[in-house]
């Protein structure tokens, strides 16, 4: 797994290792990403997360392809309803959004696109459009769609397969 990009907050403090190649990579316009978004934006000193369209962008990894390298102490996971199972992680020193968490069984971790220090892995998708605001106009340089499209489900259930083999 030669190729690892670094994640980093806007401060420096938090920093992970994404290792090997993605999953994929989407934005994504759907009511929770929405909230979430705005939520960490409204943090003391946070930066926008949405994009000028309503899309949060994302790269997907396998859960057991991110590492923290430092800065676990600032990490703090929020939840849009407490009953939630998907958490939205930031990093506290500086407001930055950082990836997503899930407490039940899922295998993959969205990061925060707009973390990736250097080249981020080229964006693949863009998903959950017909939740976007209304009037907003997305750009068509990757293929769209109105829900999960089956490609980006694949995506994921190639992934677990992959990590259930231990490639
Ligand atoms: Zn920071
Ligand atoms: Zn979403």
């Amino acid at each position: 797994m030669g190729n690892a990009r670094v994640v980093r907050c806007s401060c420096g403090r938090v920093e992970l290792a994404a290792l090997g190649a993605p999953i994929t990579s989407v934005v994504c316009y759907c009511d929770d990403c929405q909230e979430g978004s705005r939520r960490i934006a409204a943090l003391p000193g946070a930066q926008a997360v949405r994009e000028p369209d309503g899309g949060t962008s994302y790269v997907l990894y396998r859960k057991d392809r991110l590492q923290t390298l430092r800065g676990a102490e600032f990490l703090k996971r929020n939840k849009l309803d407490e009953k939630s199972a998907t958490n939205r992680v930031v990093a506290t020193c500086c407001g930055s959004a950082m990836f997503m968490s899930f407490d039940d069984s899922k295998h993959w971790v969205p990061v925060y696109r707009a973390r990736f220090q250097g080249d981020a892995p080229p964006l693949e998708m863009r998903i959950q459009t017909k939740f976007r605001p209304a009037g907003s106009a997305i750009p068509d340089d990757v293929p769209c769609y109105p829900a999960f499209p089956f490609g980006f489900i694949g995506k994921l259930l190639a992934a677990r397969v992959a990590m259930l083999l231990r490639r």
